[in-house]
């Protein structure tokens, strides 16, 4: 038996055997083209319009995010600039396939060098060449193997068009070796459901029809497991099943204590599919995600309309809107505009909006009118604003004044740097509410860069120093009597989640598809049980024992 490590996506487990992906095409060669320049150009030109056509086609059988994804591929594939760059190619002589490959390699190359959410881009790029080298060639894509039974599906990374018309009946779960949390395997497993773990690097030694059980809660991957293994995981995916089906109620411990769950959200439209899953208001709306691509600054016209589809798709909740959060793994060209040597500990979050004050300013104009005019309409909801990456109290009094000046009535900061956990009391003295976002605070607690693969093993919000500050902000907003949110991909861990309102989390916030599982973990403690497995995970000494401490805290009933 041997176990592969990873980043689980989601809380669900599968077994079957495995059967991997096909591995790239190798480089075409690069001898001279034998047909001419003119002739290659045509047979380019008809091979990058036919992928273009092929991937607008399964984007629109596919629907949902994955037919964004898709045609966002398919202007990748006929980007102007790129085809500049085939064209320099053909000119001097090359092959199509061969010009192809170098022109998208030296684009692919800049996206990967850009890292976080752009550098995750280059697989989907990646994934373009290939294709359009493929039809060249004459050649099948590459793609998801077909072994005529349900299998665990293995490979280097998953190109979006893959994923998306992925046949779920005989797809068990996702392994892949490269890839991290924000890679296009993780979206699409996330928003189908399907059982995930990315950037397991050992996944490479995995061979055909190998058996494994893929844990996402656990981020594992055990090859040739036992038969009781393989027993545990069976019962663990019925019941994962059992909670998935269970009926939506609003968030609340055993013994009748509310916790809202709210929904992570990054565009208005995905309001709808979160209310179906239970979310009881949105606890982190991502403003950044709506302009990533834009080069200038959004119109408080533009940024309004947004912001009422929000509000009006959950009218009557609460929506916690954060201010644009520019920088390290979310740049924003029109706030990050200086080349930095560590970005992640630069002009970000509200110190890129303060250097902005009229983008900052904008940003709330838009907000306060976006909430009247839903209020008038009968259709508002109870709005929170909070900005992002806020490391101090001056900070805090800062954008609380600006935001109450705009009209805003519920201000509030994130925690997400240790500085602003430690002096907790002291901030949310200054505001209305804290909203701890843990994918941040590991980062910074454990210096270690929340999207570089060799260090994941430190971004484990289970260690108990990242949970101490967590207990300090519980601790400050229960003295004083103001809320403290979780909206941290911590939340959606569901054995976390319990620790964390054990530390004094009054909601918890985490991606839709993770509300159920968790709601379920609620159900079965009480608020003594989640304080008994807080305290527990709080005395280890590292993350993995702070795990198994919580689980057996939360299981074993208070001792006489
Ligand atoms: C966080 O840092 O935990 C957070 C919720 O914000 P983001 O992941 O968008 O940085
Ligand atoms: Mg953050």
């Amino acid at each position: 038996m041997t176990t592969v490590n990873g980043v689980g996506i989601g809380q669900g487990v599968a077994q079957g055997p495995v059967a991997r992906m096909a591995e790239p095409l190798p480089a075409p060669s690069d001898a001279p083209s034998t047909i001419g320049a003119d002739q290659e150009r045509e047979r380019a030109h008809e091979a990058v319009a036919a992928v273009a056509r092929e991937l607008e086609d399964r984007g629109a059988r596919a629907g949902g995010a994955a037919q964004e994804v898709l045609e966002a591929q398919a202007m990748m594939a006929e980007d102007p600039s790129l085809a500049d760059e085939v064209d320099a190619r053909l000119a001097a002589g090359k092959t199509a396939e061969r010009a192809v490959h170098e022109a998208f390699a030296t684009f692919r190359d800049t996206l990967a060098e850009m890292g976080g959410y752009l550098g995750e881009r280059a697989a989907d790029l990646d994934d373009v060449a290939q294709r359009i080298i493929a039809r060249l060639q004459g050649v099948a894509a590459p793609g998801v193997p077909a072994p005529g039974h349900p299998f665990i599906l293995v490979a280097r990374d998953l190109a979006p068009a893959d994923t998306a018309l992925l046949d779920l009946d005989q797809v068990l779960a996702l392994v892949t070796s490269d890839g991290g949390p924000t890679s296009h395997t993780a979206i699409l497993a996330r928003e189908k459901g399907i059982v995930a773990v990315v950037g397991a690097a050992g996944a490479v030694a995995l061979a055909d029809g190998q058996t494994v059980i893929v844990d996402a809660a656990t981020g594992t991957v055990v090859a040739d497991p036992t038969a009781a293994d393989l027993a545990d995981a069976a019962e663990r995916a019925r019941a994962h099943a059992a909670a998935a089906s269970a009926p939506i109620t609003p968030g609340a411990l055993a013994d009748g204590t509310p916790v809202p769950l709210l929904a992570n959200l990054g565009k208005p439209g995905d309001a709808q599919a979160a209310r179906a899953l239970g979310a009881e208001g949105v606890g982190l709306f991502r403003t950044e995600f709506l302009f990533l691509s834009a080069d200038e600054a959004p119109t408080v016209a533009a940024q309004r309309a947004e912001y009422e589809r929000l509000l009006a798709g959950f009218a009557g909740t609460k929506v916690v809107v954060r201010l644009l959060d520019a920088g390290a793994d979310k740049p924003l060209s029109f706030l990050n505009d200086s080349e930095e040597e560590n970005p992640a500990l630069g002009v970000r979050g509200l110190r890129a909006l303060r250097a902005h004050e009229n983008i900052l300013r904008d940003q709330l104009t838009a907000l306060a009118e976006a909430d009247a005019a839903t209020r008038e309409r009968g259709e508002g909801a109870d709005l929170w604003v909070m900005a992002p990456m806020v490391a101090t109290v001056e900070e805090t009094r800062y954008f609380t004044a600006l935001a109450r000046e705009h009209g805003i009535r519920t201000v509030g900061v994130m925690v997400e740097i240790p500085a602003a956990a430690l002096l907790a009391d002291r901030v949310l003295a200054v505001t209305d509410f804290a909203s701890i976002g843990t994918n941040d605070l590991t980062q910074y607690t454990m210096a270690a860069d929340r999207v570089l693969g060799p260090v994941a093993g430190f971004q484990d919000p289970w260690h108990p120093a990242v949970l101490r500050l967590v207990a300090d902000v519980g601790a400050a907003g229960r003295s004083l009597g103001k809320p403290v949110g979780i909206c941290g991909e911590a939340a959606a861990d569901p054995l976390l989640a319990l620790v964390l309102v054990g530390l004094g989390a009054t909601t918890l916030s985490m991606a839709p598809a993770a509300l159920a599982d968790v709601r379920a973990m609620l159900r079965a403690h009480t608020l003594d049980d989640a304080k008994r497995a807080a305290e527990a995970s709080l005395s280890a000494t590292d993350a993995a024992t702070a795990r198994a401490a919580a689980a057996v805290a939360s299981s074993s009933p208070t001792p006489a």
